[in-house]
C-alpha cells in the first residue's frame, strides 16, 4: 500500500483529509445520537416595534446542549442534520421548547404577540407536520413558522404548499426569512401569500454606509407594503441600522442591538428589567 511507500508525503496530505472525513462521520453518529436523547433547546432573541422599540415576539434558535462539547450553534450541524434528513426532527424539538417558553414567561407576567420557529424543508413536506400539529395542545396564534425562500417558493414539492395553506388555516403566520438572499418571485409571492417577509441580515448591515444598499432595502420594503404584508428586518447592529430601517417602513425589528439570542431565563430578566435598547 501506499502508506508504506511514501509514508512522510501521504501522512502530510491525507491524514488532515482522512481525519476530516472521520470526524463528520463521528460528528454524524453523535448528531443522531444527541436527537435520539433530546439534548436540543433553543436560544431566544428578542423582536421588536419599529416604532416604539416594544418587545413583541422572540426567535427560537436551535442550540445543541452537547453533554460533552458544550453548547453547539447552527452552524455546526444543521447542514449535516439536512443531509442526513432529520432537521425536522430538531425543528420539531425547537418549537416544543419555544410553546413552553412562551408560558414560562407568561406565568412570570411577560407576555408576547408570538414565538417565531424556523422550519426546514424537510419537515414542511412532511404528511404527518398538519395532523402532528392538531394533535398538540397549542395556541397556534401565537405561533409563526419562519421559512426560508427556496423552501416558500419550492413548486416540486406540492405537499409544501399544501402545508402552507392549511397552516395559515390553523392560523400559525408564515414568514419568509433571510429575504433577498435566494431568488425572489415575486409572482410566487402572490400565489401564495406570508404573513411577512423577513429582511436577511446581510441587506441590512449595509445600510449604514451604502445608499445603494439603503435603496435596496427600501424597495423591498415597498414590495412589502404593496403587497398588503408585513416586513421585518434582522441583523439590527446599531441605533443607527433600528432609525434607518424605522423611517424606510419596516414594522419589526431584531438584532444584536436589541439583545443577542439567550436562555429563556436571561430572555425574562432582560426583559423584566424594562432594558429594550442596548446600544454599547
Ligand atoms: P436565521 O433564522 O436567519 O437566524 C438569525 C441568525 O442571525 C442567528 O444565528 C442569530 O444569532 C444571528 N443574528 C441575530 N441578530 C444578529 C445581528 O444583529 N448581527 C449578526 N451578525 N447576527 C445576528 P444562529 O442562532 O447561529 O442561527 C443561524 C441559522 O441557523 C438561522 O438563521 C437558521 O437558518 C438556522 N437555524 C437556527 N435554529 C434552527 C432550527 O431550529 N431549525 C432550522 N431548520 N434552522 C435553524
Ligand atoms: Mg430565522
Ligand atoms: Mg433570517
Ligand atoms: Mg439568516
Amino acid at each position: 500500500q501506499s502508506k508504506q511507500n511514501g509514508k512522510g508525503c501521504f501522512t502530510f496530505f491525507s491524514q488532515p483529509l482522512f481525519q476530516t472525513a472521520n470526524e463528520k462521520r463521528r460528528l454524524a453518529d453523535d448528531l443522531l445520537r444527541g436527537i435520539e436523547n433530546r439534548e436540543f433547546i433553543a436560544y431566544y432573541q428578542g423582536q421588536y416595534n419599529a416604532e416604539t422599540h416594544r418587545l413583541v415576539g422572540a426567535e427560537a434558535l436551535a442550540r445543541w446542549a452537547h453533554p460533552k462539547r458544550g453548547l453547539v450553534y447552527p452552524d455546526m450541524f444543521i447542514d449535516l442534520a439536512d443531509s442526513l434528513g432529520v432537521t425536522g426532527e430538531i425543528d420539531a424539538m425547537v418549537m416544543e421548547h419555544a410553546l413552553e417558553t412562551k408560558q414560562f414567561w407568561a406565568d412570570k407576567g411577560l407576555n408576547i404577540d408570538r414565538v417565531s420557529v424556523n422550519v426546514s424543508a424537510k419537515r414542511l413536506s412532511d404528511r404527518d407536520l398538519i395532523p402532528g400539529l392538531k394533535a398538540m395542545d397549542f395556541d397556534p396564534s401565537h405561533l409563526t413558522f419562519e421559512l426560508i425562500e427556496s423552501t416558500f417558493l419550492d413548486r416540486s414539492a406540492p405537499q409544501v404548499a399544501a402545508n402552507i395553506r392549511r397552516l395559515r388555516e390553523m392560523g400559525i403566520e408564515i414568514e419568509i426569512d433571510d429575504f433577498g438572499t435566494a431568488y425572489a418571485s415575486i409572482v410566487s409571492l402572490t400565489h401564495l401569500l406570508p404573513n411577512r417577509l423577513k429582511i436577511d441580515r446581510e441587506l441590512i448591515l449595509p445600510v449604514t454606509s451604502s445608499e445603494h444598499q439603503r435603496e435596496l432595502v427600501h424597495s423591498i420594503i415597498h414590495i412589502g407594503r404593496t403587497l398588503g404584508i408585513g416586513v421585518v428586518a434582522e441583523g439590527i447592529e446599531s441605533l443607527e441600522h433600528a432609525e434607518i430601517l424605522r423611517v424606510m417602513g419596516a414594522d419589526i425589528l431584531q438584532g444584536y442591538a436589541f439583545s443577542r439570542p439567550m436562555t429563556r431565563e436571561k430572555f425574562f430578566t432582560h426583559h423584566a428589567k424594562g432594558s429594550r435598547f442596548h446600544v454599547a
